[in-house]
C-alpha cells in the first residue's frame, strides 16, 4: 500500500507539488501544496521544426537520348561502334538512345568525354523536412518535472 510522502498515512494518494517537489500525498497533506491536476489533453502533437536544406545534385538531362544520338551520328558511328568504344553492350546504347533507359553517371561521364556532350546538369534541390513528435502524457517516461519545465 502506498503511503503519503509527508505524513506516512496509508490510503489514496494525490500528486501534489510541495515547495517545488513532486510528492504523493494524502488528501489532508495535499492542502499544504499545490495539487497537480493533469487537465491537459493526454495526447498532443508537437510540430517541431521545419528544416530547410539546399543541396546541389547532379542529374541526367532530360534530352539525353537526343544528345547521344545526334553526337554519335555526327561522329559517323554506329550504335555498336559507340558501345564498343565506351565499353558497353550495344543493347544498352540502343535502350539509352531510344529513351528507355537513362545512363548511369559512370556511363554518362564516359559519353560526355567521348562524344563531347554534357549529359549531366546540376540542379538545386531543397529538402523541407517536417518533424512531428507525439507526446503522450500518459507515457511514464515523461515525468511531472518535464511538464513543469515546459511552463
Ligand atoms: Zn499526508
Amino acid at each position: 500500500m502506498a503511503t503519503c510522502e509527508m505524513c506516512g498515512r496509508e490510503g489514496e494518494l494525490i500528486d501534489a507539488v510541495v515547495e517545488g517537489t513532486m510528492l504523493k500525498v494524502c488528501p489532508v497533506c495535499s492542502k499544504h501544496g499545490k495539487v497537480v491536476t493533469l487537465s491537459k489533453p493526454s495526447f498532443v502533437r508537437e510540430i517541431k521544426t521545419f528544416e530547410k536544406r539546399e543541396e546541389n545534385v547532379e542529374v541526367i538531362v532530360d534530352d539525353y537520348s537526343e544528345l547521344i544520338k545526334t553526337a554519335r551520328e555526327k561522329k559517323g558511328l554506329k550504335q555498336e561502334e559507340l558501345a564498343k568504344d565506351v565499353g558497353e553492350r550495344e543493347s544498352i546504347i540502343h535502350q539509352i538512345e531510344s529513351g528507355k533507359m537513362k545512363p548511369d553517371f559512370k556511363l554518362a561521364k564516359k559519353l560526355n568525354f567521348y562524344l563531347k556532350i554534357e549529359l549531366m546538369e546540376k540542379v538545386s534541390r531543397i529538402d523541407v523536412k517536417k518533424e512531428s513528435k507525439d507526446i503522450d502524457f500518459k507515457d511514464e517516461t515523461i515525468t511531472i518535472g518535464d511538464l513543469l519545465k515546459k511552463k
